[in-house]
């Protein structure tokens, strides 16, 4: 295994702060299944849109409103509201179709499918650490199966900004009393969960399941696992703390 290791004692960590998509859980599937849903709950109650616009179009719209208004991109489901309401009205369907879509998309964002390892890691570290989940994503940990996983959880669209501003980081130190010096970012993403954690003064961690080479352009994360199991591994050798 290819461990990068942190030249600042992991035995100081208390607080462990976990991205949710591709860290805990595959993401485009549940999103894919999401949209379907959203789609065919649309071919009922809006044929008319529904023909109008496929999941790509719904998507590129989307999207675009993200674009355009890039001081809400980080409010998925602002944005997502706000996408269906607009299509409703330009094409003359009542707006309250936006707030059914929008519940039907959430919950189906919410069945969410951990990697193998998760529940059973969390569930040990968190006889070690304060845990608390930073996403960017709009999944609600609350009515996933990591529900009795965390002690909080964050959405970048509660917080006002997404990874890599530090916002997120600030409300789990903030949450739990622990400052960052104290506190590991375990995450996917080599730029917003990896580096924007090391500018927040932060222990690193990045979750590499694919394989994927670190991007030469950025200072290395301080370790680097292939799964939490790993993690788990490491945690407890490195930091003294006995394998429970
Ligand atoms: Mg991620």
């Amino acid at each position: 295994m290819n461990w990068h290791l942190s030249t600042r004692p992991l035995r100081a960590v208390r607080l462990l702060t976990f991205d949710l998509d591709d860290t805990l859980w595959p993401c485009f599937p549940v999103i894919h299944a999401a949209e379907r849903e959203v789609h065919a709950w649309l071919d009922q109650a809006a044929p008319e849109l529904a023909r109008r616009y496929d999941i790509d179009a719904l998507r590129e719209h989307r999207q675009q409103l993200a674009r355009d208004n890039p001081d809400q991109a980080h409010d998925l489901t602002g944005l997502r509201l706000r996408s269906y309401r607009e299509l409703a009205r330009r094409h003359g369907v009542d707006e309250a179709i936006a707030e059914q879509a929008n519940v039907i998309f959430r919950r189906a964002r919410n069945r969410v499918t951990p990697f193998e390892e998760v529940v059973e890691v969390l569930t040990r570290l968190r006889r070690h650490y304060r845990l608390v989940a930073v996403s960017n994503g709009n999944a609600q940990v609350e009515c996933t199966p990591l529900a009795d996983c965390f002690d909080h959880a964050f959405m970048a669209e509660e917080v006002g900004a997404a990874k890599p501003d530090p916002a997120l980081f600030h409300a789990a130190s903030q949450a739990t009393g622990i400052p960052l010096e104290q506190a590991a970012h375990v995450g996917d993403d080599p730029l917003r969960d990896v580096e924007a954690a090391r500018r927040a003064g932060m222990h690193t961690v990045w979750v590499n399941r694919e394989g994927a080479d670190w991007p030469a352009e950025l200072p290395p994360p301080d370790v680097q696992v292939r799964d939490l199991r790993q993690l788990l591994d490491y945690l407890l050798s490195e930091s003294g703390r006995a394998a429970q």
